[in-house]
């Protein structure tokens, strides 16, 4: 396939957020304190192409919690740092079909988390990435995905202190790997690290931007930089295909044909490798935890311009 053609994808960029707008159904994550509190009807769509074309339309500027998204971007960080065999071997590639914090995923595979996209194998993720003590390994993450969105992000404290406050499954879900030994630091820290992550903001831009270093080959298309060898790409496009929205992973194939990855914060991000990234925020949610406007979206802008992977 060629380089999308910017003015169509303008216009469907734009076709698709009035096409998404009406749909008020679904609400924000109200797990975490902080994320029902964001203006539900913000709603914004941004795609970046693998040549740095930016194409931007209604909240794509306002700040959101990356929450799970982040989780695609701590795999690629630690793929780089210890290779993919062991991610595949240490955290393992399949859906668990069941929700984003499960411990029955866990105790059916005596302590595997299956994919580095759920709550369990984030943690496990970050485990593994090598640092000398908390602070190095926090500031390898902060900087790697600051280097996927071609600035300095900063963590939104609120969102922080609000989970760090309220996240004691996740916690538990840590001891209970460490507890078969699939855990590979500390479970609170490590839980702790993790919930940072997740705190970091970013606007719809910054992600369309991030997914397009992922689009062009591991280059950030605005810096000129190369930020994730590319031999590591197919590997993530597969664990976002197969898990990146938990349950509706198989939907969002079937509908959208793209890898895919959504976050509780109501952000979604969608790749078309070689080609470009298009990425939605707008947090009201479905029970799953995918943003229900931004799935949408996918779908519209998927069908208008051809992009199935699987076509
Ligand atoms: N930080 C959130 C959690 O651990 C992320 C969940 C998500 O975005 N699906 O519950």
């Amino acid at each position: 396939k060629n380089i999308i053609d910017t003015k169509k994808l303008e216009a469907v960029l734009k076709q698709a957020h009035s096409t998404a707008e009406s749909d008020q159904s679904g609400a924000n994550a109200s797990y975490i304190p902080a994320l029902a509190k964001v203006p539900s009807n913000l709603f914004g769509l941004t795609a970046v192409t693998a040549d740095g074309t930016v194409l931007e339309t209604g909240d794509s500027s306002y700040p959101f919690a990356i929450e799970s998204i982040s989780k695609v971007f701590s795999m690629a960080l630690v793929m780089e740092a210890v290779g993919a065999q062991e991610m595949l071997k240490k955290v393992g590639a399949d859906p668990t079909g069941l929700p984003f914090n499960s411990v029955m995923a866990l105790e059916l595979h005596r302590g595997k988390p299956l994919s580095p996209l759920v709550n369990a194998g984030a943690m496990a993720t970050v485990s593994l990435l090598p640092a000398a003590n908390a602070d190095e390994k926090w500031q390898k993450i902060l900087d790697g995905y600051s280097q996927f969105a071609g600035h300095s992000l900063e963590v939104m404290d609120a969102v922080y202190t609000s989970e760090a406050a309220t996240n004691s499954h996740n916690k538990g879900i840590a001891w209970l790997m460490s507890s078969y030994g699939t855990l590979y630091d500390d479970p609170d820290t490590t839980c702790d690290i993790y919930t940072k992550q997740c705190s970091i903001a970013i606007t719809c831009k910054d992600l369309a931007v991030m997914g397009s270093t992922l689009a062009n080959g591991g280059v950030n298309p605005i810096t000129g930089k190369a930020i994730i060898n590319p031999e590591f790409l197919p590997h993530i496009f597969a664990e976002m295909t197969m898990e990146g929205l938990y349950g509706a992973s198989g939907d969002f194939a079937y509908t959208v044909g793209l890898p895919g990855k959504s976050g509780v914060g109501g952000g979604l991000l969608a790749v078309v490798p070689g080609q470009l990234a298009l990425s939605a925020f707008s947090p009201r949610l479905d029970p799953i935890g995918n943003s229900v406007r931004g799935q949408k979206a996918m779908r519209f802008i998927s069908d208008a311009l051809d992009l199935s992977l699987y076509r």
